[in-house]
C-alpha cells in the first residue's frame, strides 16, 4: 500500500510533474512536522520510478497470471522499486540529514572530526553527495535526493549546492524538506518548485488508520490526538501512550514560553537536575523544545502577526547550542539557563490555538 495519508490534491500535481516532458529538477516541500512532507517525496520518487509506468519495465506477472493494473494506480506501491523506496531501502533513494551521510572531508584534512551527532548539514557532505550525483544510479531511473530538514544546511554548505540544485545531471532529482523556509537562503528556495503540505482532516486519517487494519477505538482516539499530522496518528496508533506524552510536553513548553524568568529558571533547574541520572530525558525534551518552536515558526510565516519568525529562529538555534553545549559536557544547567533565556516570550492563547481549525 502507497504511505501516502492525505494530500490528494499534492498526488495529482506530483503526478502530473512526474509524467511532463520536464520534471521539476528541485522541489520544496513546506509544511510542519510529520505531516507527510518525507511521505510525499518518496510518493515522487515512486512516481518517476514505479515499474508500471509506461515506457518502464513491466513488473513480473504474478505466478495467477494477473492483468497489469490501469495505469491510473501508478504508483502501484507494489513492484519491487516501489517497496524499497517506500521502506527507504532504495540505494538510489537517500535522505541526507543532519550527521555524516556522504560526508567526504576535503583531501589532505587531518583535522576534519567526525560528527556523526551534528546538527546541521555540512559542506563536507554536500561535496559527497554532488560526486555521487554526477555518477549514474544504481538502478533507478531517476536518483532522489531529499534533504531533511533542509534548513539545516549551513550557508557553505547550501552556496556548494548551488549549482547543482540548478543543473543536476538529468537522472537527479532534489527533494528538499522544512518547516522553516525563510531559514534557508533565497537562492536555494528560488531554485525549487515549492510544494505547500498542510495538515490533514482527522476523517481522512481516520480512515487510512483503519484501512491499515488498526482497531477503531485507537484509530479514532490517535487521529483526534494528531491534531492534522498523519505522521503522528500512525505513530499515536502504533503506541497510544505518546500521544498523551507528547501533548503533556508540549503544554509544558507553551507554559514555559508565556512564563516569567524566574519559572524558566526553575524549570531548568529541575531538568538539569534530573539530567543528571537521565540523560536521555533531557535529549528527548530538547527534541520537543525544537518541535514546539519548529510549530511556532511555521504558523508565524503563515501569519505574520503571529509572531516574530527572528525571534522564534533565534530560539531553534539557542535549542541547538543547549544540545551541542551538553554534547561537549558542558554542565546542563547552565546550558539550559542560556537557552530558556534566549527564549522570546509568547502568550499562551496563541501557543495553544487549535492549529487544525482552518483546515477540519
Ligand atoms: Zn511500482
Ligand atoms: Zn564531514
Amino acid at each position: 500500500m502507497d504511505p501516502t495519508i492525505g494530500h490528494e490534491a499534492i498526488q495529482r500535481e506530483l503526478a502530473s510533474l512526474a509524467i511532463s516532458a520536464d520534471p521539476p529538477h528541485a522541489l520544496l516541500f513546506v509544511g510542519p512536522d510529520s505531516t507527510g512532507r518525507k511521505v510525499l517525496a518518496r510518493h515522487f520518487a515512486m512516481l518517476l520510478n514505479c515499474e508500471r509506468v509506461p515506457g518502464g519495465e513491466a513488473p513480473q506477472p504474478s505466478m495467477f497470471g494477473e492483468a497489469a493494473p490501469p495505469a491510473a494506480s501508478i504508483p502501484c506501491g507494489e513492484c519491487r522499486t516501489c517497496r524499497l523506496i517506500a521502506d527507504d531501502r532504495h540505494p538510489d533513494v537517500v535522505v541526507v540529514g543532519p550527521g555524516d551521510a556522504f560526508c567526504k572531508p576535503r583531501p589532505g584534512d587531518a583535522s576534519h572530526a567526525v560528527h556523526p551527532l551534528a546538527r546541521d548539514i555540512r559542506i563536507c557532505q554536500v561535496r559527497g553527495m554532488i560526486e555521487t550525483v554526477a555518477r549514474y544510479p544504481f538502478e533507478a531511473r531517476y536518483r532522489v535526493i531529499v534533504l531533511d530538514p533542509a534548513d539545516r544546511l549551513t550557508r557553505d554548505a547550501a552556496n556548494t549546492m548551488l549549482k547543482t540544485l540548478e543543473e543536476p545531471p538529468g537522472h537527479t532529482v532534489f527533494a528538499l524538506i522544512s518547516a522553516a523556509p525563510e531559514a534557508i537562503i533565497e537562492t536555494v528556495v528560488s531554485r525549487c518548485r515549492r510544494v505547500d503540505v498542510r495538515t490533514v482532516a482527522k476523517p481522512v486519517m481516520e480512515a487510512a488508520l483503519l484501512a491499515r487494519g488498526v482497531d477503531p477505538q485507537v484509530a479514532a482516539a490517535a487521529a483526534t490526538a494528531a491534531r492534522g499530522r498523519p505522521g503522528l496518528a500512525v505513530a499515536f496508533a502504533q503506541q497510544p501512550d505518546l500521544a498523551g506524552d507528547r501533548d503533556r510536553h508540549l503544554r509544558r513548553c507553551a507554559a514555559m514560553a508565556a512564563a516569567r524568568m524566574t519559572e524558566r529558571l526553575r524549570y531548568s533547574d529541575d531538568l538539569a537536575k534530573r539530567a543528571r541520572a537521565d540523560r536521555p530525558h533531557l535529549n528527548s525534551q530538547l527534541d520537543i523544545w525544537e518541535a514546539f518552536w519548529s510549530d511556532q515558526l511555521h504558523r508565524a510565516a503563515g501569519e505574520p502577526a503571529f509572531g516574530d519568525s527572528a525571534a522564534i529562529l533565534g530560539a531553534l538555534r539557542a535549542v541547538t547550542q543547549a544540545r551541542q553545549d551538553v554534547l561537549a559536557n558542558v554542565l546542563p544547567r547552565p546550558a539550559l539557563d542560556l537557552m530558556l533565556l534566549s527564549f522570546p516570550r509568547l502568550t499562551l492563547s496563541d501557543t495553544l490555538r487549535d492549529e487544525t481549525a482552518s483546515n477540519a
